[in-house]
């Protein structure tokens, strides 16, 4: 079993240098700025690229790279931040890093400079000891996750992928851990679809019902047909799949008449046994039976919708888990569960996982982070950096 090796780099200077560059989204100039001068100074070629369109606001974003060759592994993230909320609500001012009881306090402690901070101060540790060559390590950087996604890691990706840049493998570290650092790697996410089912009929004076006809006992069936049997019953990997009604909508302000038109919008979050075609078949079928002849009703949805992914690398995968092993003692579940992240973008490039701190008080009032799991994380990244690369290392 390999050994943990002793730091150098130090997580916390890094993160205090971050979070008192305040950066709520998508004003990250700064932060970037300030974490470009850290990977410079440690040899790293720096790209600031700075993405636009028309009615979202202009984001800046960082591409860093060292080293040749393959296996290129990269890390995601994101340096904005969501506003602080009540300032006046904190312990200490949310952009001033304050360390108290051995928490260190800010905005974007946990969500996710600290992440950031975490793989920095371990990557620089493990350059340190290597032979230059020896693979290729990247950060990819954007200050637009917390806002509209538009003009960061989609962006971003593509752009490195026109210059050339082919990714093995990818981290993102997002605060993924539940209750403690090591209880849980993300190892791919479910689907996501919207959609609206409508129902028209006639409108009219409720007091002459047979001159019209009412959509919403028709609307009703349809939604009692889609909630009748669960989708699935998940597997080894997912929950199972759930449809979920956000909202019924008549929009009728009257008492004395019958409405023309009712709707019902539904999300799906679902596995990897389905794809948007196989659910729109599954919607579609269940609705024609439910409705028989004679309700007029429609489909429609949305898009985008996203995909479930599954990632399965073993140098990833296994490889994250053996480093998480040798640092805590113990092994990590392999997780699906949960909303989305930047990975959605990255799995289009390479085989992604997601692993950062525990997640427990992002986006609240006192964000903040134990000092210790700043640095059992560091410790984690920098075995599996370590063991990454090794092979690498040996045949360079
Ligand atoms: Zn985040």
């Amino acid at each position: 079993m390999p050994s943990i090796p002793s730091p150098i780099s130090d997580p916390v200077a890094i993160l205090r240098d971050l979070i008192t560059a305040p950066s709520v989204t998508p004003d990250a100039g700064e932060a970037i700025a300030r974490l470009a001068r850290i990977l410079e100074a440690a040899g790293f070629d720096c790209e600031t690229v700075t993405f636009s369109a028309p009615g979202t606001p202009d984001v800046v974003n960082l591409y860093a790279r060292i080293g040749q060759g393959a296996p290129h592994l990269t890390f995601g993230g994101h340096v904005d931040v969501v506003p602080p909320g009540d300032a006046a609500g904190w312990r200490h001012d949310p952009f001033s890093a304050a360390i108290e009881d051995g928490r260190l306090y800010g905005r974007g402690a946990v969500d996710m400079k600290g992440g950031i901070a975490a793989f920095v101060a371990a990557a620089l540790d493990h350059l340190a000891t290597r032979r230059p060559g020896a693979g290729t390590l990247s950060f990819l950087i954007t200050g637009d996750e917390e806002g509209p996604s538009i003009n960061g890691t989609v962006k971003l990706l593509r752009w490195a992928h026109d210059r050339g840049e082919r990714f093995d493998a990818a981290i993102v570290g997002e605060p993924t851990n539940p209750q403690a650092v090591g209880d849980a790697i993300k190892v791919g996410r479910r689907g996501s679809l919207s959609g609206t089912v409508t129902v028209t009929g006639r409108q009219g004076h409720v007091a002459y019902p047979h001159l019209a006809e009412n959509p919403i006992p028709g609307l009703i069936r349809l939604m009692g047909a889609l909630l009748a049997e669960p989708l699935d019953a998940g597997n080894e990997r997912f929950q199972p799949s759930n449809l979920e009604f956000v909202s019924v909508d008549v929009g009728n302000p009257a008492w004395n008449v019958i409405p023309g038109k009712a709707r019902a919008r539904f999300n799906i979050r679902f596995n990897d046994r389905w794809s948007r075609p196989t659910l729109d078949a599954w919607l579609r079928a269940r609705l024609a039976a439910a409705a028989g002849d004679g309700l007029a009703w429609t489909l429609a949805l949305e898009t985008p919708s996203s995909d479930s992914f599954l990632t399965v690398d073993p140098r990833l995968v296994d490889g994250l888990g053996a480093a998480i092993e040798t640092v805590t003692g113990h092994r990590p579940e392999l997780s699906t569960g949960g909303g989305t992240s930047d990975a959605r973008f990255i799995k289009d490039y390479c085989p992604v996982v997601e692993f950062g701190l525990v997640g427990q008080t992002m986006h609240q009032v006192d964000e903040h982070v134990p000092v210790a799991d700043l640095v059992t994380l560091t410790a984690i990244y920098r075995v599996f950096l370590d063991g990454f690369f090794d092979g690498a290392d040996r045949t360079a």
